[in-house]
């Protein structure tokens, strides 16, 4: 198994990131067939270095709060989904050894890295996360907790479902200037085309932003959905830690 790393092409060495896939399994506590889940997540992480008994969840809310965690949180959400953080969309630490974690089945998943602090973030974009453009409160946070530069960050995506597959309603009203596609007179968003337009504005470099380009219904038999599979789609798991 090789997890899929969406920094991979910036060739890091102090960080790990990964994504899971459909065969991984169902990684949420709350959400899917929940029965193997703990295993599911023991196998996925140990592959990629991480203790699963020490991975930090998010009670999801698709809000733009993002909680700084540091040692002291570590195991959050890891063993039930309880005492996951509550009202969170996203963490982000400047802590080694403390890993994070967002659960998607079409939400993008944004992580962001700053080499020089070195600090980490990761990010629950829906289009509800995204019309409050998380990821610009998120690149916030690391220039006034840690002095990040945002020309100095790298972004990596998830899978999410795309423009291809993700129709919205005709008179879906969004507050960005960019990423409604009319085809045809059906209007369709790519949420990932947003982020990374507001990760630019925020002061990345598009160089710097990694697009997988995968699109979770399109690619179904790869990846859960929740458009195409509704409310038993498993969720993937988006991580992330400083080494
Ligand atoms: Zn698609």
């Amino acid at each position: 198994m090789h997890p899929y790393s969406p920094l991979e092409k910036f060739a890091l060495t102090t960080v790990v990131s990964a994504f899971s896939k459909r065969e991984d399994g169902n990684m949420s506590l709350s959400y899917g067939d929940i029965k193997n889940s703990l295993n599911n997540r023991k196998k996925f992480l140990d592959a990629i270095g991480i203790d699963h008994r020490a991975l930090i969840y998010a009670k999801q809310v698709h809000g733009n709060n993002i909680e700084y965690v540091a040692e002291q949180d570590k195991g959050r959400g890891a063993l039930d989904y309880k005492s996951s953080l509550a009202d969170a969309d996203g963490f982000f630490t400047d802590k080694k050894g403390v890993p994070v974690a967002i659960l998607t089945a079409d939400c993008l998943s944004v992580f962001i890295y700053d080499p020089k602090k070195p600090a980490i973030a990761i990010l629950h974009a829906g289009w509800k996360s995204t019309e409050q453009n998380i990821c610009a409160a998120g690149v916030r946070l690391m220039q006034q907790k840690f002095g990040s530069q945002p020309h100095r960050m790298l972004a990596g995506f998830g899978p999410s479902i795309r423009s291809c597959c993700f129709e919205v309603e005709k008179d879906f009203k969004t507050n960005f200037p960019f990423g409604l596609i009319n085809r045809g007179g059906r209007i369709f968003m790519d949420i990932a085309l947003v982020n990374q337009q507001q990760l630019v504005n925020a002061g990345l470099r598009e160089e710097h932003i990694f697009d997988p380009k995968i699109c979770t219904s399109t690619d179904n038999d790869n990846y859960f959905s929740f458009r195409k599979e509704g409310e038993s789609a498993g969720r993937m798991i988006s991580v992330i830690m400083l080494k």
